[in-house]
């Protein structure tokens, strides 16, 4: 079904041409382990207040949006920020080293969760060290992969070679579930000093990601180190 750009239209975004929603859904594999994972927020609601998301278990809902900041300036949902430290209202602290990061949303979940999402775009060979010391749930999305913190200390390392933006995750504490995007398939749990191998993904020149190759595709990741 093709689905204009007129179609699902945020109130923020009346009288503009913007394709609402477009920059703010996660192809997640929709059978994955945790339900409450969210497939689309949009932070923009009541003034940017509220945010509107969409929950893997199909619930939709709105929760309040929590403050953010990069380098101690308040940032912005859907603006990618460069080198420098992303703040959240959990405790969570990013440190961008090299390229850039952006923010999905960070806000109240229906369980009365604080949700946060960030991500990194294409031609990102930099990377990210996510110090997420609590129980709310935060998630970093790439190309490539997508790695769910739980009460962890994490580095995501974005590689481009060629036409292939991969993503590696080496975690230092706590747990994270990290999904191969190439494939409908739940995570791969990673634990203290366990790491992942970068995982690659072909891209095109748009930064439109492409279909897996699936002959290079291992159905669970390398051996680890
Ligand atoms: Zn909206």
């Amino acid at each position: 079904m093709y689905v204009t750009s007129k179609t699902f239209k945020c109130p923020a975004d009346r009288t503009t041409q913007y394709n609402s929603y477009e920059s703010f859904y996660i192809g997640r594999f929709v059978d994955a382990d945790d339900p409450t994972k969210i497939l689309l927020s949009c932070p923009r609601h009541h003034k940017n207040t509220r945010t509107v998301a969409a929950y893997l278990s199909y619930a939709v809902d709105t929760g309040k949006s929590l403050p953010a900041a990069w380098n101690g300036i308040p940032a912005e949902f859907g603006e990618v920020y460069p080198d420098g430290e992303l703040t959240f209202a959990d405790g969570t602290t990013v440190t961008i080293r090299s390229r850039s990061a952006g923010i999905h949303s960070s806000f109240v979940d229906n369980a009365q969760q604080i949700q946060t999402t960030i991500y990194t775009t294409d031609g990102n060979a930099g990377s990210l060290l996510v110090n997420h010391g609590n129980d709310s749930k935060f998630a970093v999305v790439t190309p490539a992969v997508i790695a769910d913190a739980q009460n962890a200390y994490l580095e995501v390392v974005n590689t481009v070679s060629g036409e292939e933006q991969g993503s590696g995750i080496l975690v230092s504490s706590g747990k994270v579930v990290v999904e191969d995007r190439r494939m409908d398939a739940v995570g791969t749990t990673l634990t203290n000093g366990q790491d992942m191998p970068v995982i690659s993904v072909a891209v095109l020149e748009e930064g439109v990601p492409s279909e897996p190759s699936r002959k290079s595709v291992p159905r669970r990741p390398a051996k680890r180190r």
